[in-house]
């Protein structure tokens, strides 16, 4: 009785292999002092867990809306975007509308798609992993999608798509979802777009910014759109936990947080800088916390080589365009080292 929609999708795959050096998953290297790990523990205490959380979770908000200078009436939290992206895609359109995304971007947005079985349109980005313009538009013109995901940075190849290319996209019609999970790293944003237009909402995540575990997703738009999206959000569905500490983040040690985001941003320019000179590497610019690379031995054995030396970094290598490549995420200086000791070790070791 299942439907042939989900039977065809497979598992979200997340890499759980164990690695002294884990650059995978594009988490921020945060190491919270002992002091606040107990200023944490003091709180999570206090919560009634017999108790259901606040619905709305007002106090959360009330920090996010002053922390991304919006109002409450603007945010709709998700356990995480992906949340978000799912409901986004069940109330952007009817289903039989299309969905378009530039590939190779973030899975969740076709998984969604695929879920509810709406068409998909999918289109190549160029060589220089910035949006087609001229296909997107073709394509655009041929299947007339209502709903569009920008992963900006895009996710995984780094950097920002150009902004004119989307605004040209969305004059389509397209109702146009930018997915700023990497905000903090590029200080790139559409927000003035999702605060004054109704085809426009921004994604943004605590995930990225230390706090992958907590599960808070963001959507920022319009009092009414957010009002809207708000409706089909499934209730308490931020948990009590997550509100308390993310509270507490954002607020108390909210310093710290931001002292690890411009070690990483430092970290991700030295990184491109290294690769650059090395030899059969060529890394694609990044305003994220991670830094896509192409290497002239297959990606595979090299991925396979880069864990036998403790390093786990992401085998991006069977989307579509990405053969050759791996994506590392930026991690503490040490890390970063280990990373390139390991590179160039494996490298040497490959017999053409
Ligand atoms: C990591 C990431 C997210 C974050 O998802 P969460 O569910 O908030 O953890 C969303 N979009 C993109 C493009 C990402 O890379």
């Amino acid at each position: 009785m299942i439907s042939i929609r989900i039977k065809n999708l497979s598992p979200y795959k997340t890499e759980t292999t164990q690695a002294k050096v884990r650059l995978s998953s594009n988490e921020l290297p945060l190491r919270l002092p002992e002091e606040a790990k107990q200023k944490i523990a003091q709180e999570v205490a206090k919560i009634p867990i017999n108790k259901y959380p606040d619905p709305e979770a007002e106090e959360l908000k009330d920090v996010l809306s002053e922390h991304f200078g919006v109002k409450r009436e603007n945010l709709v939290l998700g356990n995480g975007s992906d949340e978000l992206i799912y409901y986004l895609s069940i109330a952007i359109g009817e289903f039989d509308s299309g969905v378009f995304y530039p590939i190779p971007s973030f899975p969740m947005y076709q998984i969604s798609a695929r879920m509810l079985g709406r068409k998909r349109i999918e289109v190549p980005l160029n060589q220089d992993m910035d949006i087609d313009l001229e296909a997107s538009l073709r394509a655009i013109k041929d299947s007339s999608p209502i709903l569009a995901f920008l992963s900006y940075p895009n996710n995984p190849t780094g950097a920002c798509f150009s902004r004119e290319k989307i605004e040209r996209i969305r004059e389509e019609g397209l109702f146009t979802v930018i997915d700023e999970a990497y905000f903090h790293f590029s200080k790139k944003s559409f927000l003035k777009d999702a605060l004054s237009r109704e085809d426009t909402v921004v994604l943004r995540t605590l995930s990225k910014i230390g706090m992958a575990g907590l599960r808070v997703g963001i959507l920022i738009a319009k009092e009414d759109v957010a009002y809207e999206i708000n409706k089909m959000r499934l209730p308490f569905n931020i948990t009590y936990p997550s509100q308390v500490i993310a509270k507490l983040m954002l607020t108390e040690f909210y310093p710290l947080i931001e002292e690890c985001v411009s070690t990483v941003i430092k970290e991700r320019d030295r990184l491109f800088q290294v690769l650059s000179q090395m030899e059969g590497v060529k890394p694609y610019p990044s305003d994220a916390n991670f830094i896509l690379f192409r290497s002239s031995v297959p990606a595979d054995r090299l991925h396979v080589e880069l864990l036998r030396r403790g390093v786990l970094v992401r085998n991006v290598s069977y989307m579509a365009g990405l053969e050759g490549c791996l994506r590392v995420s930026v991690g503490l200086p040490e890390e970063n080292d280990a990373f390139l000791e390991a590179l160039e070790d494996s490298l040497k070791n490959f017999t053409p």
